[in-house]
């Protein structure tokens, strides 16, 4: 019975195309990937700035493996809260401008333990349509009422709120740089529906943090906004290189998720090496401009490019660069050609975008060279026209 339950959902998406596999790499988050002996040109990796394999951060890590050992051996709430958490908190909690910041495993994690403890029954959440997965997972742990409004529409978000029945907490609930579109949320929008509806924000900086703003600080900063009604929440796993995830606003609420958040009480702590090398990613934020200054220059070229070839790019304003094609096949078969040229781009497919908006998806780094970029566009000029995209 089970067997069969896992071939017909296995063939369902093999017909579909939609079918998912793991493929190992013999390399870590570069330009370029080794797959199965092959290097490829690489444009898949959320390791923005280069950080993942800085020296900077590799000496953090391996000095703090030799002061610490490798595991936390217990949760933070018995005995894994290494002193190095209040450091890399203090250090958060000021490049988001509030009081307090909390780290957690993981950026999923953050998002499931803090959304499902502080909303409560009956609680109205409002949610961009096309928010992470891990927010909507969040929510899903919680006994809130869910409204889910169309992708940064501020007339629907707006009427959902005034229809709001009074004594009904609300909270609003969106990516600050969407992960699959790489638009921007219209933040200054909604925290003015915000102030006028008496709601809070929840707003995921996973791809924003270390990427926008002067001093990559993220969307707030983008904005040159600040406002008490917005819960910070990031990772330490995109930009910066790392992993782990983070929420930052004020005190109080810092020490409600630390008493409330599951995923953050029953589980063990990180490993010391991870916290010390995210440390090291924040220095190096502040310390070498440089490298977002590349980042957006090789987004700049490569936004201008893939646009004046044709290609629909969803609006995009980040090393986030969507080329939309439609069908799941059509991208499937458009990554394969790339693939076969010597690139690496990810097709991604429902249930990641709704259906029929499959898509290329191009992540930019730092450390692209102006030849890999031009090397990419050529290829998808000739390949586009190949498949009769463009
Ligand atoms: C990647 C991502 C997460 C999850 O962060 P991890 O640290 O990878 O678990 C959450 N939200 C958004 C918008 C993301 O893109």
């Amino acid at each position: 019975m089970w067997q069969t339950q896992f071939l017909e959902t296995i063939n369902h998406l093999k017909d579909h195309n939609l079918l998912r596999t793991l493929t190992p790499l013999d390399n870590g988050a570069d330009t370029t990937v080794t797959i199965e002996g092959k290097k490829l040109l690489a444009f898949c990796s959320n390791n923005y700035l280069g950080f993942a394999n800085h020296p900077k951060l590799k000496a953090a890590a391996i000095k703090a493996i030799q002061m610490f050992g490798v595991g936390a051996g217990a949760s933070r709430l018995i005995s894994g809260n290494s002193r190095l958490y209040e450091t890399l908190e203090e250090k958060i909690a000021h490049i988001k401008s509030c009081e307090k910041a909390l780290v957690f495993n993981s950026g999923y994690t953050a998002n499931i333990g803090v959304l499902s403890a502080l909303i409560q029954k009956d609680d109205l959440v409002l949610c961009d349509r096309l928010n992470h997965a891990s927010l909507m997972e969040g929510i899903k742990l919680s006994d809130g009422s869910l409204r889910v409004y169309r992708h940064k529409d501020m007339h629907q978000l707006k009427s959902l709120l005034a229809r709001r029945t009074v004594n009904r907490k609300a909270i609003i609930v969106t990516d600050g740089i969407f992960s699959m579109d790489g638009d921007i949320a219209p933040l200054p929008e909604i925290v003015a529906l915000a102030e006028q509806y008496d709601a809070m924000i929840y707003l995921d900086d996973a791809h924003a943090t270390g990427v926008l703003g002067a001093n990559g600080n993220g969307t707030c900063e983008h904005f040159n906004l600040h406002s008490d009604r917005i819960i910070q929440m990031g990772t330490l796993s995109k930009a910066l290189g790392c992993f782990g995830g983070f929420v930052a606003g004020s005190p109080l609420l810092i020490s409600y998720v630390v008493n409330k958040a599951r995923s953050l009480i029953y589980t063990t702590a990180l490993p010391p090496s991870v916290l010390a090398s995210a440390l090291a990613a924040f220095k190096l934020i502040e310390e070498e401009p440089m490298h977002r200054k590349r980042l957006w220059d090789n987004t700049t070229s490569v936004h201008k490019s893939v646009t004046a070839l044709g290609y629909n790019t969803c609006d995009s304003k980040t090393p986030i660069v969507p080329i939309l094609v439609g069908e799941a096949d059509c991208a499937i078969a458009f990554s394969k050609r790339l693939m076969q040229a010597g690139i690496y781009v990810p097709a991604v497919r429902p249930p990641t975008v709704p259906k029929g908006q499959s898509r290329l998806r191009i992540t930019l780094m730092a450390t692209h060279t102006q030849e890999q970029i031009a090397f990419l566009i050529c290829k998808l000029k000739e390949i586009g026209k190949a498949l009769g995209i463009l």
